[in-house]
């Protein structure tokens, strides 16, 4: 068994975006009580710390700081139609970043080979001067951005399975080599970023990966698609560290996404994943919460990726089957970026 650190907090209910708002308290709420019913020796809890405004800089300009800071005086605050903070909304997103810093620090420091940071409110859609898609700090690039600027590590990879396209994460690392983003997503969908051609610029070109997908797509297209363009590339990239952004609104019940994903794709995808970390950075990895509105699905799904982050070895990874209304845009892929990375997609 390995060591799998879970990071909770019920703080992570008290930002309120509004009633009949999605991304809500109780998503947290299922996710602890889920936790608190696995039964696994090997699993460790901790209670989030609070990042601070210098971290929170590593990604966030310090108006847009101080922007979010001062939403603390107001009941409410509107930054677009779908994002709104309340008083508690400053406190609650410092301890969500600060939620993945301190899974991140356990992996690192030896505490627990693994980590799951179920934090609120989720991050990847928030840029540096804006919050947007629910998202006020980027949970998952500021704990990147930990990694290479402070720990100095010099490859971490970012895997985002939510099904929205993480604009605010590629935004960040657009020009960074250090940082390689991918994202599974559907598209066309919000934010409305996300094509193959996004492949990065400057130093950072090759260094974003896309991988768009329309509604319907379901286990066996993202497992082509991780098998035949996503881990061959993160394998030459050979990563010192692997963070997931992990949303469950790719599941099939998910009632905002449009995709099929079933708890055993999200096991699949965490094996693999694990089997890289294993392989290029003794297995060091950090899933992060971010979307998934379904209160069921959003349950079953993190107690599927937190029972194969205890698992060891990789026997169950057999090749991805099927999934061939995947290979066109895995094709595709390739061509954008067959100047970065040796692809062979192949036919399947
Ligand atoms: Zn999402």
């Amino acid at each position: 068994m390995r060591k799998t650190m879970l990071v909770a907090d019920r703080r992570y209910m008290n930002h309120f975006a509004g009633s009949v708002h999605p991304e809500r308290p109780a998503r947290i709420a299922a996710m602890i009580e889920m936790a608190e019913g696995l039964q696994r020796s090997a699993l460790k809890h901790s209670a989030p710390r609070e990042a601070s405004v210098e971290e929170l800089a590593l990604c966030h300009s310090e108006e847009y700081i101080a922007t979010v800071e001062r939403t603390a005086t107001c009941e409410r605050t509107n930054f677009d139609p779908d994002t709104h903070a309340s008083a508690e909304t400053w406190a609650t997103a410092r301890l969500a970043a600060g939620g993945v810093l301190t899974a991140v620090e356990a992996v690192l420091d030896g505490a627990a080979d693994n980590a799951f940071a179920i934090v609120r409110p989720p991050g990847h859609h928030a840029l540096p001067r804006r919050a947007m898609g629910f998202c006020f700090f980027n949970n998952i690039a500021i704990a990147a951005s930990c990694l290479v600027k402070v720990r100095r590590m010099r490859r971490v990879l970012i895997l985002d399975w939510d099904v929205h396209h993480g604009n605010g994460t590629q935004d960040i690392f657009y020009e960074s080599p250090e940082v390689l983003y991918m994202s599974t997503h559907q598209y066309p969908f919000y934010p409305g970023t996300g094509w193959l051609d996004e492949i990065g610029s400057g130093a950072g070109v090759g260094f974003t990966v896309n991988a768009p997908m329309p509604a319907t797509f379901g286990d066996s297209e993202y497992l082509r698609m991780f098998d035949q363009l996503l881990l061959p590339i993160a394998e030459q990239f050979k990563p010192e560290f692997v963070l997931i952004s992990a949303g469950f609104d790719c599941h099939y019940r998910d009632p905002l996404g449009g995709m099929r994903i079933t708890e055993d794709g999200f096991i699949a995808m965490t094996r693999r994943l694990q089997r890289l970390a294993d392989e290029c950075c003794e297995g060091r990895m950090v899933a992060a919460l971010e979307g998934g509105y379904d209160l069921q699905a959003l349950a079953k799904c993190g107690r599927s990726v937190i029972d194969e982050l205890g698992r060891d070895g990789d026997e169950h990874v057999t090749a991805a089957k099927d999934g061939e209304r995947a290979m066109p845009i895995i094709q595709r892929a390739s061509y954008f970026l067959k100047d970065y990375w040796q692809i062979e997609p192949g036919e399947g």
